[in-house]
C-alpha cells in the first residue's frame, strides 16, 4: 500500500489548472527527477516550490508543486501535487512521466482508500467525500460537509461502546455466575437499554430521511384516471405548460416531469399516463411506468373527479396506494359534486380556477415536516446505511417482542448481530465487499 500512486485529481477539459496528485513513498524522487527548480527532496513539508517539469531536455510546463510529507497529509504517506496549466495535452504529459519515472496510476478512490486504512478518516467521512464530489447545490454541500466532521460517526461509536458494555455484562453473567462483582443483567435492564436504543436509531432514521429529502428532493407522482386532470394540476402547481392539457382522455402517454421548491425542498412532480385498461401499445407502457412511479414514489398525489362517480379504476388507484404516503385530491370542485368518497388526506381542488392549491402545499409541507428540517444535523445521507440501522431496529423490535419468553442468551447473539451492523456503518467491523462499493464510487484522483 506504499507504492506511489498517481492521478490527476481535477476533471479533465479545458480549466486553467489542473492537479497531477502522486502519494507513496518515493513520489517527492519521482517528481524530483523531472523537475527543474529547488532540489524537491531538500525542501520543507508543506511547502509550494515554482519551477519546470522536463523531460528529454524539453519543458513539458512551468508548474507549482506542493510537497506535503508524511504524516500530516490527506493519506498520511508522503504527498506530491503538481499545479500546472490546464488541458488535456500538458496535463496528460506529466501523467504519463509520473509513470515512466515509476509511478502507478490509481484506481478510482484510491487516495480516499488510503487515508481510510491509514486511519486517517472513517468509513462515514470517506462516503461524505464522494458526496461533497457528488453535490449539486449549496444546501446538500452543507449537508455533506457537517458529516465529514464526523459528528455521526462519534453517536455510533458511543453507541456501539454501550453496547459492548452490556454484551459484557451478559456474558460474564452467562459464563461466571458466581462472579458476585458483576452488575446482575436482568430482563428490566435489558429493556431500559433496549427501549433507549430503539429510541436513539428510530430518530437517526428520521433525520436520515429529512436529510435525504434536503438532499435528493422529494418525488411526487401524480396519478389518477385519465382526464381527472392531473396534468392541468402539475401545470398550475409549477406555473408553466410543462405538460399536455386535453380533453382526450390518454393524453398524456409519458411521463412528465416538473420541479418545485417548497420551503427549500425540491420537490419532482411526475404526471403519469392514466392507469386503465391499455387500449394501444404506447400506452400500455405509459401505465407500466405508472405503476412502476407508484413504487418509486416519497408521495403520491393520487386524483379523483367530482364531477363523476368513483370507477373500478379509482377503486383499484385508492387500493394499490392505501398503504403509501398519498394525498387524496378531489379535482374539479367547479363543477357539481357526484363523487361519494370516504377517505382520510382529502384536499378539495379546482385546477381550473386554481383554488385549493395553496392547501395542497400547505398538506405537503405538513406531511414532510418541511417547517421544521434543518440542515445541521449530522446524520446519515446514504441509503445502505438507513437500510442497516432499519435492520438494527428490526432485531430491536424482535427482541421486544420476544423479552419475556427468551432467554438471555439468545437476546447476547441479538445484540452482537446490532453492534457488527452498527460497526459495518463506521468500518469498523468492515469486510472487503463494503470497502470495494465504497471506492469504487470515487472519481479518480479522490
Ligand atoms: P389528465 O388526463 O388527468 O392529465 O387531465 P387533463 O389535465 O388533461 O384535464 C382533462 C380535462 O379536464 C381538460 O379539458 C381540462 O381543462 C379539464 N379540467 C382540469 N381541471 C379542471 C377543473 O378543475 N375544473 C374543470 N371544470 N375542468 C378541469
Amino acid at each position: 500500500m506504499n507504492d506511489v500512486i498517481v492521478a490527476i485529481s481535477t476533471s479533465l477539459g479545458k480549466g486553467a489548472i489542473s492537479i497531477v496528485r502522486l502519494s507513496g513513498e518515493g513520489c517527492i524522487e519521482i517528481v524530483n527527477k523531472y523537475f527543474k527548480g529547488r532540489d524537491l527532496t531538500k525542501v520543507n513539508s508543506h511547502t509550494i516550490n515554482y519551477g519546470h517539469m522536463i523531460y528529454n531536455n524539453e519543458i513539458i510546463d512551468e508548474v507549482l508543486v506542493s510537497v506535503m510529507k508524511a504524516p500530516r497529509t490527506y493519506t498520511t504517506q508522503d504527498v506530491v501535487e503538481i499545479n500546472c496549466h490546464g488541458g488535456i495535452a500538458c496535463t496528460n504529459k506529466i501523467l504519463e512521466v509520473m509513470l515512466l519515472g515509476g509511478a502507478r496510476l490509481a484506481r478510482p478512490g484510491e487516495f480516499t482508500e488510503r487515508a481510510y486504512l491509514n486511519g486517517r478518516i472513517d468509513l462515514l467521512k470517506a462516503e461524505a467525500v464522494i458526496d461533497i464530489i457528488n453535490s449539486k447545490t449549496e444546501m446538500s454541500r452543507k449537508v455533506s460537509i457537517g458529516q465529514l466532521n464526523g459528528n455521526l460517526s462519534e453517536v455510533i461509536r458511543n453507541f456501539r461502546q454501550d453496547l459492548v458494555s452490556l454484551l459484557a455484562n451478559i456474558e460474564v453473567n452467562i459464563d461466571y455466575p458466581e462472579y458476585e462483582d458483576a452488575e446482575v443483567v436482568t430482563i428490566n435492564t435489558i429493556r431500559e437499554k433496549i427501549n433507549y436504543m430503539n429510541d436513539k436509531l428510530s430518530l437517526i432514521v428520521k433525520k436520515s430521511l429529512d436529510k435525504k429529502i434536503i438532499k435528493e428532493g422529494i418525488n411526487v407522482s401524480i396519478i389518477g384516471k385519465p382526464n381527472v386532470g392531473k396534468s392541468s394540476i402539475l401545470n398550475k402547481i409549477i406555473g408553466e405548460n410543462k405538460a399536455i392539457v386535453t380533453d382526450i382522455a390518454g393524453t398524456t402517454r409519458d411521463v412528465v416531469e416538473g420541479t418545485l421548491n417548497l420551503n427549500g425542498v425540491y420537490l419532482k412532480l411526475l404526471d403519469t399516463a392514466g392507469v386503465h385498461e391499455a387500449s394501444d401499445k404506447v400506452e400500455e407502457i405509459g401505465i407500466n411506468k405508472s405503476l412502476n412511479l407508484i413504487k418509486e414514489a416519497d408521495l403520491i398525489l393520487l386524483v379523483l373527479d367530482n364531477n363523476s362517480e368513483l370507477t373500478d379504476e379509482d377503486k383499484r388507484l385508492l387500493d394499490l396506494t392505501k398503504n403509501k404516503n398519498r394525498i387524496i385530491i378531489v379535482n374539479k370542485i367547479d363543477l357539481s359534486k357526484k363523487l361519494d368518497l370516504n377517505e382520510e388526506n382529502v384536499i378539495y381542488i379546482s385546477a381550473l380556477n386554481k383554488t385549493g392549491l395553496e392547501d395542497l402545499r400547505k398538506k405537503i409541507v405538513e406531511m414532510f415536516n418541511l417547517d421544521s428540517i434543518n440542515t445541521d444535523m449530522n446524520m446519515f445521507v446514504n441509503a445502505d446505511d438507513i437500510a442497516k440501522i432499519k435492520k438494527c431496529l428490526k432485531i430491536i423490535n424482535k427482541i421486544k417482542e420476544n423479552i419475556n419468553s427468551i432467554e438471555i442468551d439468545m437476546i447476547d447473539i441479538d445484540l452482537r448481530e446490532i453492534n457488527d451492523i452498527l460497526g459495518s456503518i463506521i468500518g469498523e467491523s468492515y469486510d472487503e465487499e463494503i470497502l470495494d462499493t465504497v471506492f469504487k464510487n470515487f472519481c479518480l484522483g479522490k
